[in-house]
């Protein structure tokens, strides 16, 4: 039996570090550029569906909350460009928001585009990824365990194994995969 995942791995812990350190470079650099005074961030991997990445506000009481999130999946599956694009693209939303405030701006509108300009980056809004693996809202999804990584499945493959009638193998390290959770994503 050959394994094939149809599911996207998401990104690796290592992976999601490097992706952080270039998050706080672009921060950084805007800091250079704009002197921006800048505000927490919270940087998270849990952003579901066709988006690879949202900044976000959540106003609370006396306080905002301020957050980079990103796709762990389409990350994953275009790391370089993700990086190259997503990341400056989120921090040029998170640097416009410092400098005049995200209700008083259009959210690609020019202030946007300078700040990816002084990136150096393309302000390019729409991306043609192919989003084949990736697991869009509303899916299942479930974790299996192999000796090296955790793996995605989805119920098709999930009630399969459940049956007894398949085991799926890790391609790297060539043991079955074991059940360990279930989840529910969700845009
Ligand atoms: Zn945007
Ligand atoms: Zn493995």
């Amino acid at each position: 039996m050959k394994p094939h995942a149809i599911i996207v791995s998401p990104l690796s812990e290592s992976q999601q570090k490097h992706v952080i350190e270039q998050t706080y470079n672009y921060i950084a650099k805007a800091t250079d550029i704009f002197g921006i005074k800048n505000k927490a961030v919270e940087i998270s991997f849990n952003l579901k569906g066709r988006c690879a990445g949202m900044y976000r506000i959540t106003h609370g009481i006396g306080r905002h909350r301020r957050d980079i999130r990103y796709n762990a999946f389409i990350f994953s599956k275009f790391y370089e460009d993700s990086i190259n694009t997503t990341v400056p693209h989120e921090v040029a939303h998170y640097v416009s928001d410092m400098l005049y405030g995200l209700k008083n701006i259009k959210p690609h509108g020019k202030e946007w585009q300078a700040v990816m300009q002084a990136f150096g980056v393309k302000a390019n809004v729409t991306s043609n990824y192919d989003l084949t693996g990736v697991p869009l809202k509303q899916m299942s999804l479930f974790t299996y365990q192999c000796n090296c990584r955790e793996h995605q499945l989805t119920s098709i493959r999930h009630n399969k194994i459940n049956k007894k009638y398949f085991r799926y193998f890790c391609k790297s390290c060539k043991q079955p995969l074991k059940f360990k959770h279930k989840e529910s994503a969700s845009l």
